[in-house]
């Protein structure tokens, strides 16, 4: 009886402090395996990340120039991220959508601002350059391996996690 008590007191607390915590994990299927991979990634980097309270959803009131916003940037844990997708999709394969993610989880997890620099060859320095989702696309239509930038993933993610990552021998 004791023991039983005891669990339901520990499930009680538990419910509580979540509930007191008040942050929601809520992020569709679509979602969820880029940001599981965002952990991975970071993981592989030595960084270990948890991601407990993000919400992300459609929003049919966001303006068509923004394919995903962020409520916050910032690193701070204890908030409630939220990423809002326009309705009007404007990826064309994974690999955009997850550039897209890395992104936004770029703003509300590691607190990175948008930065518009450019490397020597005129390509975006980072993932976080404000509006191209394409930066390591793989091709979206089948027309040969000019469109295939998939080979640029490893540095911009690299470059995500580690912002003084040098520049990678393709755009030197
Ligand atoms: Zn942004």
């Amino acid at each position: 009886m004791l023991r039983k008590i005891l669990i339901a007191c520990l499930i009680l607390s538990l419910g509580c402090s979540k509930k007191t915590a008040g942050f929601v994990y809520n992020v569709p299927p679509e979602f969820e395996p880029h940001v599981q991979k965002f952990i991975t990634e970071a993981k592989t980097r030595g960084e270990s990340i948890s991601i407990d309270n993000l919400i992300i959803r459609y929003d049919s009131t966001l303006s068509l120039l923004y394919c995903a916003t962020s409520n916050v940037t910032s690193k701070q844990s204890d908030i409630q991220r939220i990423i809002l997708f326009n309705t009007h999709k404007c990826w064309q394969n994974s690999d955009q959508l997850e550039c897209l993610i890395f992104h936004e989880l770029g703003h509300c997890i590691l607190g990175r601002e948008h930065d518009s620099s450019l490397m020597p060859k005129g390509d975006a320095k980072t993932i976080m350059y404000p509006d191209d989702i394409a930066l390591y696309s793989s091709c979206v239509y089948n027309v040969g391996s000019n469109c295939d930038f998939l080979y640029r993933r490893s540095y911009y993610v690299d470059e995500l996690f580690n912002p003084s990552t040098p520049v990678p021998d393709w755009e030197k």
